[in-house]
C-alpha cells in the first residue's frame, strides 16, 4: 500500500477535531473492505518487515537515545523480537483465518456449526514507554493480521523512539489504514474519547482503570497489558549457578524496567546466602567491578522515575549496588536483603534495578506471601522438583512465567501473553494476538432437507418428550 504522509498532530491547534477525521477516515476505509483479504494482510506483514529494516540505525539510535538501550539488547527485546513475530503471522495468518468448523448436537440437526474470524474494525494501540518500539508495533503485527485499521500512540516518555515510530509509520502506510498519533495524556485522552471497537492498552494499572473506563462509556474491546509485582522463587534444589545468573539477567535488562522483570525475590532459608553470593558473583560477571562503565546497563527514563526509585533503597537493607548518579540517571544494581512485606519498596511495583530479598522456610510460606498481593503479570520458580512446579502452577494466580527461567516466556508466539486480575485483561503474540484483535462469530448452517416438526407450535407431550430425550 503506498505510503501517504501521516498527521503530524503534536501541537496540532484542532486535536479533537483531526483525530476525529482521522478515525472516521479510519473506520471509512475498514468499511470499503480493502483491509480484508488475506493477500492485503500479508503485504502489509511485509511491508512492516521492510520499513523496520529500513528504519533499524534511526530506531536503535533513538532507543539508546531514550534509554540508553544497548544495540545487542535492543534488537533482541524489540526489533528482532518484532521480526519473529511477523515471520511467525505470515507463516500462519492463512490457517488461523480459515473458518473452523464446529461440532453441532443433534437437537439442532441437520446443521453444521463453524467459527469465522471477522476483523473488529478501529483499533486503538496506546503503548507504554520501557520498550517502546515493541510495545506499540506488536500488538499492529495481530491488527493487521486480523484485517483491522489502527491509530499507534507510542508512549511520550521515549520521545526519540516516538518520533522514528511516526515516520516509519507514514513512510509504509497511507494514513487511512495506520496512523501514527504522537504526543502527551491529552493526546492520549483525545484518542480514547474518540469511538473505537477496540483499544488495545499498556502500561501502569492506575491508567488502565481510566481506559477501561473509556471503553465501557462506548462498549469498546478492551485489551489491557498492565503490570505488578512479579515474584521469583528460589527453591533449595534449584541449579543456584543458573538461577542467580538468569534472574541477574531478568532483573537487570532494561535496567529492570521491565513489566515482566523479577520484582522481588523469595529465597529458601537454607540457601538465602549462597544464593546471594551467587547473584552477586553474576552481576560483576555481567556488568563488571563498576557497573556505570558497562555499555550494556540502561539508564532510567527519566529524573521522576530516578527519585522515585531511590526513595525505594533502604539504606540498612543493601546488600550489594545502592550507588547511583543522578545526572546520568543511573542506579546500579542493586540486592535488598531482610525486607518485609511491610517495606515501602513492597508497596507497588518496583520498575527499576532495585531487587528487595525475603526468605521463606517452606513452599507453601512462599505461596502464601505471593498470594497477599494481587495476581501477578509474571511468575518465576526455581526447582529442580516436579511436585514444586506443579503445586505453584495449581496454587498461584498469575499472567505466565517460567520455570527455571525469566522472561523467556514472552519470546514463545505459542503462548498467550497476558495479565490476570490488576495485572491485565486479555492476551496477545502469535495467534492470540490474531484472536485478540478479530470477533469470533458463530453461524450455524442448516440444511433444507429435514425440517422436523418437533421445534414447532403447536406443541404436545410427544414434542416435550422427544426435546427431553435430546436435552436431556
Ligand atoms: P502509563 O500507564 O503511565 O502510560 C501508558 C500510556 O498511557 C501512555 O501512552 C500515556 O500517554 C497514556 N496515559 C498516561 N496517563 C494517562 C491518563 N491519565 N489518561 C489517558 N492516558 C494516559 O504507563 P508507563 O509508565 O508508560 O508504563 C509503565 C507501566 O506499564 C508499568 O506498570 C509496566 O508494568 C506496564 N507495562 C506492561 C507491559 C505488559 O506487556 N503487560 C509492558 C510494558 C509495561
Amino acid at each position: 500500500m503506498p505510503g501517504s504522509p501521516a498527521p503530524h498532530l503534536r501541537g496540532a491547534t484542532n486535536l479533537d477535531a483531526r483525530i476525529r477525521d482521522l478515525v472516521a477516515r479510519q473506520r471509512t476505509y475498514f468499511e470499503s473492505g480493502a483491509t480484508f483479504p488475506l493477500h492485503f494482510r500479508e503485504q502489509q506483514l511485509a511491508t512492516l518487515s521492510q520499513a523496520l529494516r529500513k528504519h533499524e540505525r534511526q530506531l536503535l539510535d533513538a532507543l539508546h537515545d531514550d534509554l540508553r538501550k544497548n544495540e545487542t539488547e535492543a534488537y533482541t527485546t524489540e526489533i528482532g523480537f518484532l521480526h519473529a513475530e511477523i515471520r511467525h503471522t505470515l507463516r500462519h495468518v492463512a490457517k488461523w483465518m480459515r473458518p473452523h468448523n464446529a461440532f453441532s448436537p443433534l437437537v439442532i440437526a441437520p446443521s453444521r456449526g463453524a467459527l469465522h474470524y471477522q476483523p473488529l474494525g478501529t483499533n486503538l494501540i496506546l503503548a507504554a514507554w520501557n520498550y517502546p518500539l515493541q510495545l506499540s508495533l506488536a500488538p499492529l503485527i495481530g491488527a493487521i493480521a486480523a484485517g483491522n485499521v489502527a491509530v499507534v500512540k507510542p508512549s511520550e516518555l521515549a520521545p526519540a523512539t516516538s518520533s522514528a515510530i511516526a515516520e516509519l509509520v507514514s513512510n509504509a502506510f497511507a494514513e487511512e489504514y495506520v496512523a501514527c498519533v504522537e504526543g502527551d495524556v491529552v493526546t492520549s485522552q483525545t484518542l480514547l474519547a474518540q469511538a473505537w471497537d477496540h483499544i488495545f492498552f499498556t502500561g501502569s494499572t492506575q491508567v488502565g482503570r481510566i481506559v477501561a473506563r473509556a471503553a465501557a462509556d462506548q462498549l469498546a474491546r478492551c485489551t489491557l497489558e498492565l503490570g505488578g509485582k512479579s515474584p521469583a522463587i528460589v527453591m533449595p534444589s534449584a541449579d543456584l549457578d543458573v538461577a542467580a545468573r538468569r534472574i541477574v539477567w531478568g532483573k537487570f535488562t532494561n535496567a529492570g524496567q521491565t513489566c515482566v522483570a523479577p520484582d522481588y525475590m523469595l529465597i529458601h532459608e537454607s540457601i538465602h546466602d549462597t544464593m546471594i553470593e551467587r547473584m552477586v558473583a553474576a552481576i560483576r560477571r555481567m556488568y563488571g567491578s563498576d557497573p556505570r562503565q558497562s555499555p550494556d546497563l540502561g539508564r532510567i527514563v527519566n529524573d521522576r522515575h530516578f527519585s522515585r526509585l531511590l526513595s525505594l533503597i533502604d539504606r540498612d537493607k543493601v546488600v550489594f549496588g545502592g550507588d547511583h548518579d543522578a545526572s546520568d540517571r543511573y542506579i546500579s544494581p542493586t540486592l535488598l536483603a531482610g525486607v518485609d512485606m511491610t517495606d515501602k519498596i513492597m508497596a507497588d511495583e518496583i520498575f527499576g534495578p532495585i531487587l528487595p530479598i525475603m526468605r521463606f522456610s517452606s513452599l507453601k510460606d512462599a505461596i502464601s506471601i505471593v498470594g497477599q498481593r494481587p495476581h501477578p503479570l509474571a511468575l518465576y520458580l526455581f526447582t529442580r522438583d516436579s511436585d514444586d512446579e506443579a503445586s505453584v502452577i495449581e496454587r498461584v494466580s498469575f499472567g505466565g512465567g517460567c520455570i527455571n527461567n525469566t522472561l523467556v516466556h514472552l519470546g514463545d508466539p505459542n503462548l498467550p501473553f497476558g495479565g490476570v486480575g490488576p495485572s491485565g485483561l486479555g492476551a496477545y503474540h502469535g495467534k492470540f494476538s490474531f484472536e485478540t484483535f478479530s470477533h469470533r462469530k458463530g453461524v450455524v448452517k442448516t440444511a433444507n432437507f429435514l425440517d422436523p416438526d418437533v421445534k414447532y407450535p403447536p406443541y404436545n407431550a410427544s414434542k416435550l418428550g422427544v426435546v427431553r430425550k435430546l436435552l436431556g
